[in-house]
């Protein structure tokens, strides 16, 4: 009964965690298998209030589907988040080409327009992860120093991505994870304890994670499983590049 009257609650996922291993441990007296703990990364305080995932993205081929890493099978688009302050909200790698398309999810997911985004951060050049990055303009465009260097050079958009200061908004934590590209970087945050991680390919979705893989397009094998084990010891979730959001168990 306890536990169902926690689950029942609106508690946020930081809050179910601890409330499960607290309330397993109140009725057995112990930590049981039911329940394990978890010991979370992030911290209590964080001027994060919210955040979103706005598109959940797909892979173009994928391996644990039984499909062929030959050739591009699907259209591909990226995941995006919507990470949010008292006052701030920063979109991370705008998935949809279409002004309208990416309008009308955002709104869906979140109830924000695109005149409310304050910053967009794009976590490598590959052209899936800014394919909408247009329909933000009034936004600051940020990225690493080499990502916004590739995509100033090859496209064509109506004002430069400028390299990333290594905070946004004193809350988020940009953290370089080179491999899949050398300017391969994500986002982290806390959340009511948990350390959130928005990686962009630097884990492509949750198979690839669960086998420690990377994604077969990764310019650095050793370099991107060096970025996949950083990513591992200071996240609780992880929010991959093409898949919904996961706990890092
Ligand atoms: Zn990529």
């Amino acid at each position: 009964m306890e536990r169902r009257k926690f689950l029942g609650t609106s508690l946020g996922l930081g809050a179910i965690l601890s409330a499960g291993c607290t309330a397993a441990a109140h009725a057995t007296g112990k930590q049981n298998s039911t329940f394990p703990t978890i010991p979370l990364k992030g911290k209590k305080e964080s001027a994060i209030t919210h955040w979103d995932v706005v598109t959940i993205g797909n892979l173009s081929r994928n391996r644990y589907w039984g499909e062929s890493e030959e050739q591009a099978l699907h259209p591909v688009i990226c995941t995006t988040t919507v990470i949010s302050g008292k006052n701030f909200h920063v979109m991370v790698d705008p998935s949809l080409k279409d002004s309208s398309a990416m309008a009308e999810e955002l709104k869906r997911r979140t109830g924000l327009v695109p005149e409310n985004i304050n910053v967009v951060f794009v976590t490598h050049e590959h052209g899936d992860h800014h394919a909408g990055i247009q329909s933000f303009p009034n936004a600051s465009w940020y990225a690493t120093e080499a990502t916004a260097k590739m995509i100033n050079t090859t496209e064509k958009y109506i004002k430069n991505v400028e390299p990333a200061p290594q905070q946004l908004f004193s809350a988020i934590d940009v953290v370089p994870t080179p491999g899949h590209t050398p300017g391969t970087a994500g986002l982290r945050f806390d959340y009511h304890g948990l350390s959130v991680f928005v990686c962009g390919d630097s884990v492509a979705t949750r198979d690839f994670w669960d086998e420690g893989r990377m994604y077969f397009k990764a310019l650095d094998m050793e370099m991107s499983h060096r970025s996949m084990k950083k990513i591992a010891a200071i996240a609780d979730v992880i929010v991959p590049g093409h898949d919904n959001y996961f706990i890092n168990l």
